[in-house]
């Protein structure tokens, strides 16, 4: 929960009521509440000037509005500069305050009010919502607007909350050879001498002002089949987009048609782009009609596997369903950012298992999202899912991975409760009832109740308001051959009394034959199951069959022992995969050794034919061997996976595996005879057969040889400097550098990242976890205190999974009770916000549980 120490909300109530004897800081929800309650019938006609290298944008804009009462408003406009001002005709002296332009009771007018500005807007590489991006290989350029969550203040003067949507027309005027792009199709394009064009973008319908966006500069587009979406490239890329990107097109055309259907409601706008951008900050950010996704995530760096398609399919439809569920019926507020997120994802999935059934969704779903949930759910740190933001300033922590994870984690539960067909009604009605408006997350919860004909009360607050998560523990005992006596009892894994409704299939497993299956409903503490005449004794038992339900489910110690035993020999893919997954929970909660796990993982990886299953298997036995085990049981572990990883990349029978075992090998090579292959495999004496390396695959080994203070590792990184010399190319160095076991590199990255503002935010970012190589603890140790201190100063500037990114690189870069207790100790101390507060709890959580798991098992 979050609570402000100042209130401000006060202050914002003294002030509208009379004039505004002093601006807020931010958007105070008050400020909005009332702004929504006195506006309405928006339009922003805006245009803006772009022109090459210049540090700012010169904009023009016209804003009207209708004003319930008479009284003076607030525009919200920080950062850029204001050149002039008008209201209803009559020019104004307005002085920026705190964010704010205060527009006087005495020019304004009840009704129609016209203001006009003119003002600029900076453009640079980082920390500004409109983005330069250098591009070294051609040396062209191009500009960005990305505004979410309340950033379209800092490029011109508006009403910067998501309740009041307005409707935009765009002028932009940019250089002839430009491509524009925003979240309309062009109206008309205009010559403005001979070097530039104006071009004007269609009305919009109303959008809050964080979907409205723009991206200019040589860009091409990727030529289409009608009715398929556009997809934009950067002019150096678009060959290579030829030839990788149109798969993105024919998902988003085949993902658009299905969730039409689905929702019973048509693409809510009038086209769809997509952008492909260098480095944006996000994965994909879903403007109006007008989706940017990264073009990493689409154009991929290293050769991807199979897996890594699919997940690129399931942003495109992310960003896609976020036209509906977001663009369409936006959330009141950032309090309720899970219901545009959490559907995004929960409806990525969903579609991507009706476009492709063959393909294991719900194994991917589980993989990708609940290990992301479970990993916050169960620290400190962790929130409800819906979160008070009393201001707007901080609707920024509301992003992570209780949104993204857990918000879709407890709707495949919702939808397991109600029925699908239920589920998917609910979702029409909530769609049809708020179509370009905006809702709140009990809207949702009552379109439910309406379908259903179920009361949902209890579960929404157990689910929605409340944080944390059960861990479900089963007991069991036979007879003979007869199952006697089986019951399962449910706590709250922080520690408070909540009971939380739960809905989950329980299998008993046999060796010999199929599991039994069983629907279980545990609403109290604990459940007795009654009716166990005749059932044969299991083997053991897993409590969330098929990932129905949220929560820890650890295996009791006797189906452990079986499982431990004989999970070489469970064929269902889902269910060894949730298994494995139960075992890596009992490791992280000190119950299961990770010398065990290890021994089991290096016993059935060879044989591990799943691509995702053998590559999470690989991930968690690195993260044992660097943090959990002592350096004698690392040594005596390291050169078996070496080996293993080595034999695998050459000769699993699969593609994708053996990408998976090449990528393995790059993160557990130690030994100089497990480097010495990273050496070989760089200069062509190895190969990855059927592979064709990609720059960052190259990069990836580089670093990993920096890191190791490989004595040829500077020759290396020199001789890989020389060889790829791309924009990318820059960007891999200045990563792979970072990763230098030398205090002296070390104290030169650390002021770049917080004092070189030309640094672009990404190539931080990426090399966060070079800079906190697992092994360098010692070097990196000195920088964690600063790295604390720097959180306010990181908060404000950048964008919003760079904190979460910081704090995790820094605190995870060091394994010892030592700097375990210098990061409580600086929580302890005072002054820290509130916010911050949770996020240091959430990211120091891996120290403690590495902490408690040294202590537990000394080998
Ligand atoms: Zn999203």
């Amino acid at each position: 929960m979050h609570i402000r120490i100042i209130p401000v909300s006060l202050i914002v109530v003294t002030a509208l009521s009379v004039s505004f004897a002093e601006s807020p800081r931010g958007i105070p929800r008050d400020l909005a509440r009332h702004r929504a309650a006195q506006i309405s019938n928006v339009r922003y006609r805006l245009a803006f000037a772009l022109s090459p290298q210049a540090a700012t944008a010169s904009g023009e804009e016209e804003l009207r509005f209708d004003l319930k009462t008479w009284e003076s408003v607030l525009l919200d406009f920080r950062d850029g500069r204001l050149l002039s001002a008008s209201a209803n005709g009559v020019a104004l002296a307005l002085k920026p305050e705190n964010g704010h332009l205060e527009l006087p009771m005495e020019r304004l007018r009840p009704g129609e009010n016209t203001i006009s500005i003119r003002f600029a807007a900076a453009i640079a590489a980082a920390g500004k919502p409109l983005t330069r991006f250098e591009d070294h290989d051609d040396n062209s350029e191009y500009i960005y607007s990305l505004f979410v969550p309340m950033d379209a203040s800092m490029a011109f003067p508006c009403f910067d909350q998501p309740d009041l949507k307005g409707r935009f027309t765009l002028d932009l005027t940019a250089p002839v050879s430009w491509t524009v792009i925003s979240n309309t199709p062009i109206q008309s394009a205009t010559p403005v001498g001979r070097e530039q064009t104006r071009t004007r973008f269609a009305e919009t319908p109303p959008i809050p002002t964080y979907l409205f966006a723009f991206a200019a500069g040589p860009f091409r587009q990727l030529s289409a089949a009608p009715g398929t979406p556009a997809l934009y490239v950067r002019k150096s890329k678009f060959g290579r987009a030829q030839a990788e990107a149109p798969e993105v097109q024919q998902i988003a055309a085949r993902g658009s048609q299905y969730l039409s259907s689905f929702f019973a409601a048509p693409f809510p706008f009038s086209k769809y782009d997509m952008v492909l951008i260098p480095g944006l900050a996000y994965g994909g950010m879903e403007h109006a009609g007008a989706t940017f996704l990264r073009e990493e995530s689409v154009l991929f760096r290293a050769a991807p596997t199979h897996s890594d398609l699919l997940n690129r399919d399931i942003l495109v439809l992310h960003e896609l369903t976020h036209q509906w569920f977001g663009d369409l019926v936006t959330m009141r507020w950032f309090d309720d950012l899970w219901l545009k997120e959490g559907f995004a994802q929960y409806m990525a999935y969903q579609t991507l298992a009706a476009l492709e059934p063959k393909e294991n969704v719900w194994k991917r779903f589980y993989e990708s999202i609940k290990p992301d949930a479970y990993a916050i759910d169960s620290t400190k740190g962790t929130t409800p899912i819906y979160q008070e933001i009393p201001n707007l300033e901080d609707a920024k922590s509301a992003y992570g991975a209780i949104v993204y994870s857990k918000a879709p984690a407890v709707l495949k539960q919702l939808a397991f409760v109600l029925g699908d067909d239920k589920f998917r009604d609910a979702l029409r009605l909530y769609l049809k009832e708020h179509a370009y408006g905006n809702a709140e997350w009990n809207d949702l919860i009552q379109a439910f109740e309406r379908i259903s004909g179920k009361a949902l009360d209890t579960w929404a607050e157990m689910w929605i308001r409340h944080r944390g998560m059960p861990q479900l523990d089963v007991s069991w005992s036979c007879q003979g051959n007869q199952l006697s006596e089986l019951s399962l009892s449910q706590h709250d894994v922080l520690g408070s009394a909540d009971v939380w409704p739960l809905a989950m299939q329980l299998g008993l497993n046999y060796t010999n034959r199929e599991p039994v299956l069983m629907r279980v409903d545990l609403n109290t503490k604990a459940l007795k199951v009654p009716d166990l005449n005749k059932t044969e004794c299991p083997s053991f038992i897993f409590a969330n069959e098929d990932d129905y339900a949220y929560g820890r489910f650890l295996l009791d110690p006797r189906s452990r022992e079986v499982v431990v035993r004989e999970l070489g020999e469970t064929r269902d893919l889902f269910r060894r995969t949730l298994l494995w997954g139960s075992l890596w929970d009992s490791v992280r909660d000190s119950e299961l050794a990770p010398r065990a796990y290890l021994a089991l993982a290096l016993r059935l990886l060879p044989a591990e034919t799943d691509e995702t299953l053998a590559r999470s298997l690989v991930s968690h036995s690195a993260t044992a061997l660097h943090r959990y085990v002592s350096p004698t049981t690392r040594s005596e572990f390291v050169p078996q996976f070496e080996a293993l990883s080595a034999d695998r990349m050459s000769r699993s029978s699969g593609l994708d595996l053996r990408i998976v075992w090449f990528r393995g090998l790059g993160a557990l090579a130690e030994t100089s005879e497990g480097l010495g292959r990273l050496k070989e495999i760089l200069n062509g004496r190895l190969s990855v057969p059927g592979v064709e390396l990609r720059a960052l695959d190259r990069w990836n080994l580089v670093t990993a040889l920096l890191g190791h203070g490989d004595p040829e590792a500077g020759a290396i990184f020199t001789a890989e400097k020389q060889r790829d010399q791309t924009g990318d190319g820059q960007k891999y160095a200045y990563v792979a550098e970072a990763a230098r076991p030398d205090s002296a590199i070390k104290r030169r990255y650390f002021e770049d990242f917080l004092h070189n503002p030309a640094r672009p935010e990404d190539w931080i970012e990426q090399s966060l976890f070079a800079f906190n190589y697992w092994n360098q603890s010692e070097l990196t140790a000195p920088y964690l205190k600063n790295a604390l201190e720097a959180l306010p100063h990181i908060k404000d500037d950048r964008k919003i999974f760079f904190l979460m990114n910081w704090l995790t690189a820094f605190i995870e870069g060091q394994q010892s009770s030592a700097a375990d207790a210098e990061v409580h100790a600086y929580l302890d101390s005072s002054g820290i916000d509130d916010d911050l507060r949770l996020k240091i709890l959430q990211a120091v959580d891996e120290l403690d549980r590495t902490v408690a798991i040294r202590r537990q098992f000394s080998n």
